[in-house]
């Protein structure tokens, strides 16, 4: 039985408690607004604590390769002026090519990183064979990024919510938006629901950041959202003595792996299963993941300890969709990462502040928009 609604008042409120709606929510917080941020489960329970944890701009659409290089820089401070261990590393960031084609694309994409400021190395197969003697003799070359890194899906989340909530914001947890009401085209509320209770929170600002959900939520708007769900894997192998610290993905096997610091490696796959919520791993998962040993053969007798799955918000061009949406005044999106916004969440969420702080972010963001999707 539902109880009578309640209602309170909140200057923005952000919806979805991952990694991108909690650094929204701090950056917002740091400047004094104390938003409202609501998450239906609990802090980074689906993609973001899911995640892999690559902090990579190496590798990217030069659409978003700015915001990644910028979010580099933020994360480089993060745990100081949080005073919060998110365990990130800038450990480096290989991309191994098996053949001339691969190693012909890494190349290109080299002198157009280089040419944006991103410091990135191309190495032949000697080179690669020094600096990484730990892989396995099947690739002819990479490119190499040393200010990638890695930092702890779960703390990097529970950290910037911490420190959110330091700074003054409210998080409600196991709490959902079922509703926005919008009068003569501005947002003026949210309906959510907490157990049985529904309540009210006026806000003229809504930021949606509800990953994989987000279409479900706006098609009551009127709004079309393409973003569709995809399945992802990861494989935590058994502790081993330390091997390597970077980043290590083959496009060519479909696997990437990475250290953990208690001396795990977690192995992805780069494949992923378009258009389901499920997050069961089946069995073909693990054989993919048991690729990793390919990559690196000391991984060859060593077993998963555990496995699991998350959802990544797929768009069709696959870059994040982040700005304010036509049409309804005051609704924001910050959603869409496509498998690769954990590096992005830090400066996504200071220029989405700078956004509804100083009415613009600084640093361009127009191609981003969901404007661009009209004809889809
Ligand atoms: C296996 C895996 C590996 C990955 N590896 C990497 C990587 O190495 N590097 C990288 O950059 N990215 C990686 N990603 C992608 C990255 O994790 C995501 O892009 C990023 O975490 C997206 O964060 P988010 O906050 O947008 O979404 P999410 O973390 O999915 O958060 C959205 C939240 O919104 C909540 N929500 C939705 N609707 C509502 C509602 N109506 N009311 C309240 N709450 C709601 C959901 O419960 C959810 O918690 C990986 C993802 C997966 C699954």
């Amino acid at each position: 039985m539902m109880s009578q609604s309640r209602t309170m008042g909140a200057p923005a409120v952000i919806v979805g408690g991952g990694l991108v709606g909690c650094a929204i929510a701090y950056y917002l917080a740091r400047r004094g607004l104390r938003p409202v941020l609501l998450e239906r489960a609990s802090i980074g329970a689906e993609a973001s604590g899911r995640s892999a944890g690559g902090v990579r701009a190496q590798c990217r659409d030069r659409r978003e390769r700015h915001l990644a290089m910028a979010s580099i820089k933020l994360w480089q401070g993060l745990e100081s002026q949080l005073g919060f261990d998110m365990e990130y590393v800038q450990g480096g960031n290989i991309r191994l090519a098996a053949d001339e084609e691969r190693m012909a694309q890494l190349a290109n994409e080299a002198e157009e990183e280089l040419a944006d400021g991103l410091e990135v190395e191309v190495w032949n197969r000697e080179q690669l064979r020094r600096r990484a003697p730990y892989l396995s003799d099947m690739f002819i070359g990479a490119k190499y990024c040393a200010t990638d890194g890695i930092a702890n899906p779960i703390l990097a989340t529970w950290g910037l919510a911490w420190g959110a909530k330091q700074a003054g914001a409210t998080l409600l947890t196991h709490t959902e938006v079922v509703g926005v009401e919008v009068q003569a085209g501005q947002v003026v509320a949210i309906l959510a629901r907490e157990g049985g209770n529904d309540f009210r929170i006026e806000t003229p600002r809504l930021i949606h950041t509800g990953g994989a959900w987000t279409p479900q939520f706006s098609q009551e708007l009127g709004i079309h959202i393409p973003v569709s769900p995809a399945r992802n894997f990861i494989g935590v192998t058994q502790a081993m003595p330390p091997l390597f610290t970077e980043f290590v993905s083959s496009h060519d096997l479909r696997v990437y792996l990475r250290p953990a610091r208690k001396g795990h490696i977690h192995i992805g796959g780069v494949a992923t299963s378009v258009g389901t919520f499920d997050k069961l791993v089946p069995s073909e998962a693990l054989r993919h993941l048991a690729r990793g040993a390919l990559i690196v053969p000391a991984l060859e007798h060593s077993s998963f300890l555990r496995t699991w799955a998350g959802t990544l918000a797929m768009t069709p061009d696959r870059l994040p969709i982040i700005g304010p949406v036509d049409g309804i005044h005051g609704y924001m999106l910050a959603t869409g990462f496509s498998g690769h916004g954990f590096c992005l969440a830090p400066i996504v969420g200071r220029l989405l502040c700078e956004w509804v702080v100083d009415g613009e972010p600084s640093m361009p963001l127009d191609d981003l928009r969901l404007s661009r999707f009209a004809d889809v």
